[in-house]
């Protein structure tokens, strides 16, 4: 189905795709701001299914599709795919029988042509809002278990014993995601997409930002309870 077989044509209609956009939800965040956990907590809350860009590309490889043969041939090559091909690729996945009632699609990446693209379905944006100095304190901080995975937090998850795993005695490693010039690159990258996104979705007043400095939980409440009020 497409956004054009929804376009309204009785008031009843149009009352329906109004109340669809309460429920079809894009979220925006830093790295840092756990934007995946608070998108899932927020699809559980509201009965939705929580979307990412990974997502939409294996749905479109899965299916077969020429959109999905499009993107293999960037990979194979080792070329980041155009940003007009994902795009496509996530509005594919947006306009599957499943997420007909909504969605919660949640992107670290938040560039303009994939959000565009997302506008005819109807769309609320959801910016989770984290300091710089914030972000770079939670992920230069962390510590990730050679063993089992588990991520530590030198000040805010320490284990028992520095540099050892509470859970399985597995050494502590610093990823070279998580090492300071690397963070401060991936938000560089961030603000570049984020900024122009941002300013649109303000403008327009389609744009809700709340502090993603709290609990997962508290910002999920937050959120549904300013979505269910308008
Ligand atoms: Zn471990």
């Amino acid at each position: 189905m497409t956004a054009e077989d929804r376009v309204p044509s009785t008031p009843a209609e149009y009352d329906r795709v109004v109340a669809l956009a309460e429920t079809r939800l894009v979220l925006m965040g830093s790295p840092g701001a756990e934007t995946a956990a608070v998108a899932d907590h927020l699809a559980a809350r509201l009965g939705l299914p929580s979307i990412a860009i990974r997502d939409a590309i294996q749905s479109a490889v899965r299916a077969g599709t020429e959109l999905g043969d499009d993107l293999r041939r960037f990979m194979n090559a080792e070329r980041l795919p155009p940003p007009e091909l994902l795009a496509a690729i996530v509005r594919r996945r947006l306009g599957e029988p499943d997420v007909v009632d909504g969605f919660v699609y949640w992107t670290e990446f938040p560039t303009l042509s994939v959000m565009r693209s997302l506008e005819t379905l109807g769309i609320h944006t959801v910016e989770l809002v984290l300091a710089d100095a914030e972000a770079t304190r939670r992920l230069t901080g962390r510590r990730t278990c050679r063993g089992c995975g588990m991520i530590w937090h030198i000040d805010s998850s320490p284990p028992l014993v520095e540099g050892v795993c509470d859970r399985c005695g597995g050494g502590l490693f610093h990823r070279d995601d998580d090492a300071p010039a690397a963070v401060a690159h991936r938000l560089s990258v961030y603000h570049t997409h984020c900024t122009p996104v941002l300013a649109r979705y303000r403008a327009a007043g389609l744009l809700i930002s709340v502090d993603a400095t709290r609990p997962t939980e508290e910002i999920v409440t937050e959120l549904t309870s300013r979505l269910e009020g308008g």
